[in-house]
């Protein structure tokens, strides 16, 4: 139980990676908040040991509000795992502007509005642990994912500028680069051909569970991470670790 009275926000909370982190942070005692755009709950309830709570990323207003109640209910904020996020597969030449800025505003300028709001809090408050769920694709290019790549790309280098500056603080920000999870949102974007093709670049010749990148998520937020901070775990298969050119 190494969460046993730490207050844990989570965004994306409501499904896959961060359904699975919010799920694994209530296990080990958390009180969490799986703060979703895919939620109509304005307000918080205190009892459940995974609550619900509507916020949608790319609004500050609406960041700023989610760190707000949760201080209101629960009086700080001990933990923020950041897996609110969206995905593209759009070749270079089709990607319009709009799309681009869409990716950004969630993705990169989303995770840091509600990494600075939950960051007051811990600084006030004298610690805390940020994770920041990137993706391999912000770590080596994939072809069709310009906007994405950027956005992942952009939330690793923030996080680790992060780290740096709340680092006297207490507060402990890192990140988690998923290669190829099973979630809803892969369930939309991969088709057989691209699953294959996936399955094929990972040594281990799998997709991760969300299960297992909520093991990791648990690590860093966790006292057992006590002196990690501005790192990177990358939890693929291998994929980014080798390098090496297989037969
Ligand atoms: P998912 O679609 O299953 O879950 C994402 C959640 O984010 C959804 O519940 C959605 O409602 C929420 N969300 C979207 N926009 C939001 C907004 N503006 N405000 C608040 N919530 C919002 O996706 P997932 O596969 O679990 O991905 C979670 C994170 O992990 C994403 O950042 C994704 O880029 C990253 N990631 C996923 C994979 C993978 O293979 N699944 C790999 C690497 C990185």
């Amino acid at each position: 139980m190494r969460f046993d009275n730490k207050i844990a926000i989570v965004t994306g909370g409501l499904s896959g990676i961060g359904a699975a982190i919010a799920a694994r942070l209530a296990a080990e005692g958390a009180k969490v908040i799986a703060a979703d755009i895919a939620t109509d709950a304005a307000t918080l309830d205190a009892a459940p040991p995974i609550a619900p709570l509507r916020v949608d990323v790319a609004d500050p207003a609406s960041a700023t509000e989610l760190v707000e109640t949760t201080r209101a209910t629960h009086g700080r904020v001990d933990i923020l795992v950041q897996a609110a996020g969206i995905g593209h597969d759009v070749p270079l030449l089709e990607t319009t502007p709009e799309l681009f800025d869409r990716i950004i505003a969630i993705n990169l300028r989303g995770t840091f509005l509600v990494a600075q709001a939950a960051a007051r809090a811990m600084v006030a408050q004298g610690g805390g642990a940020i994770v920041n769920i990137a993706s391999v694709s912000g770590m080596r290019g994939n072809v069709g994912r310009t906007a994405y790549g950027a956005s992942k790309g952009g939330v690793v280098i923030m996080s680790q500028v992060m780290a740096v500056e709340l680092a006297t603080a207490g507060v402990r920000v890192n990140v988690i680069a998923p290669g190829p999870v099973d979630t809803p949102l892969v369930a939309r974007m991969h088709d057989a051909e691209i699953r294959r093709i996936w399955t094929d670049a990972v040594p281990m010749r799998r997709y991760a569970t969300p299960e297992e990148i909520a093991g990791a998520a648990a690590f860093l937020c966790s006292e057992d991470a006590g002196y990690v901070t501005g790192h990177v775990l990358a939890v693929d298969g291998g994929f980014l670790g080798t390098g090496v050119q297989r037969r």
